[in-house]
């Protein structure tokens, strides 16, 4: 499957947080991961297995919502000839709302990766650990460790070291034998370190040609060696533009992977948010503009903005947790749209028609999470959208200071 959308790992998010938050009164959320490799017939058989021994499950109405899980499983598989790409996940159940009420949550999600096994499992919370594994971003450093007498070659996936390569060398220490002269002692030494240079920057940069999406190669060992071996391009020019820095390590082996990899994590995340950064300055000196300003922000305006066509980028904050909803009145037929937040929504009083003051409460007939509603509209008008993450100075200027939704505009618009 090609790389997800940002919007496509926010729906995604949103998806597990709510999933987490469905509490079942006893075991009775199931969670089933079908791999893309498993036959339905299979699945199917499995469930009918479970469904005659949730039979005998002693409390009835734990029973009954058991039962009915599985069912609701076996009918919504019945569209399936064979699992989708990637296989697919089931979570269902009953979730308790208020007092003794429950309500009937049914869930089918495609994963970003190929689920690699199969599992039922049947709690009283659904089972998200492997579908959030998944969502882990999967970048691809190069790892490089190197003194002269050692060299380890890795790569980071996600948060997985794999070592690739180690090598050691004949290089003698620095120190001569006795017996030789001092001088050419020291010369052949020298060739001896150059060589085994040459050696390891070929097998590196091999290795790290291999690998497709590598984002930045980390270089780590004791000592001076590892600088001298950048600075004289002892690797391919491709590989050698990707050396994000270099990064003292106790250790040139497997050992010293998990080394360099710790020691560089601040440098790894920072270089992450440093593209939202560049989107916030960009916005932000638009902000201070007093003539021909390209900044647009606050919920009203962004719409408007984008209602016109009119945005080149947007920027979302990602814990903008808002709704845009429908109220309609079935007497009249009078609408009015709103935002609320998620907990007005919880807690949403529903008012009378303005139009016909029926004693009939209005509906809410639509509702749509904000982040949605502008991503649809930016589509409309191949805008783009950039969402910005959490926690991050950034994205929290961007939630405080300017309602967490900006806009970089085409061109300057009085709006
Ligand atoms: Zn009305």
């Amino acid at each position: 499957m090609a790389e997800m959308t940002q919007r496509q790992k926010y729906d995604l998010k949103r998806k597990i947080e709510e999933l987490k938050k469905c509490k079942g009164r006893h075991t009775e959320l199931i969670s089933l991961y079908v791999p893309p490799s498993k036959q339905i017939f299979d699945v199917n058989s499995y469930l009918k297995n479970e469904f005659s021994q949730s039979q005998n499950i002693k409390s009835k109405t734990t029973m009954k919502n058991v039962l009915s899980a599985i069912e609701s499983i076996m009918s919504r598989l019945k569209k399936y000839k064979q699992p989708p790409e990637n296989g697919i996940i089931f979570f269902v159940g009953h979730k308790s709302v208020s007092g003794d009420k429950t309500e009937m949550v049914a869930f089918e999600i495609e994963p970003p990766m190929p689920i690699v096994t199969f599992l039922y499992r049947c709690d009283s919370l659904f089972y998200l650990e492997p579908l959030e594994a998944m969502m882990v971003e999967k970048e691809i450093y190069g790892l490089f460790l190197i003194d002269r007498r050692e060299c380890t070659i890795g790569v980071l996936k996600g948060n997985r070291i794999n070592l690739l390569k180690y090598m050691t060398s004949q290089v003698p220490g620095k120190h001569g034998r006795g017996g030789q002269s001092q001088r050419r002692f020291e010369r052949l030494t020298e060739i001896a370190a150059h060589e085994w240079f040459v050696k390891c920057g070929e097998q590196a940069s091999e290795v790290f040609l291999a690998e497709k999406d590598i984002k930045g190669i980390l270089v780590g060992g004791p000592g001076p060696t590892k600088q001298y071996f950048v600075e004289e391009k002892y690797l391919h020019y491709e590989i050698q533009e990707k050396i994000i820095d270099t990064f003292d390590t106790g250790y040139t082996d497997e050992f010293g992977l998990r080394e360099l990899v710790s020691n560089a994590s601040e440098t790894m995340s920072s270089l992450k948010i440093s593209q939202e950064k560049k989107l916030m300055k960009r916005f932000l000196k638009e902000v201070t503009k007093t003539e021909g300003s390209l900044a647009v922000y606050g919920e009203f305006q962004i719409r408007k903005a984008l209602e016109m066509g009119v945005v080149d980028t947007i920027l979302l904050s990602e814990s903008l947790r808002k709704y845009r909803i429908k109220l309609i009145c079935n007497s009249c037929n009078y609408s009015e749209k709103r935002t609320v937040t998620e907990e007005e929504l919880n807690e949403f009083k529903y008012p009378r028609c303005p139009k016909c003051d029926t004693s009939n409460l209005m509906e809410i007939s639509e509702k749509i999470d904000i982040i949605d509603e502008f991503s649809d509209l930016a589509e409309k008008t191949s805008c783009k959208v950039e969402l910005i993450s959490i926690g991050s100075e950034d994205g929290d200027s961007l939630l405080s200071a300017f309602d967490g939704v900006a806009g970089i505009l085409r061109y300057p618009v009085d709006l």
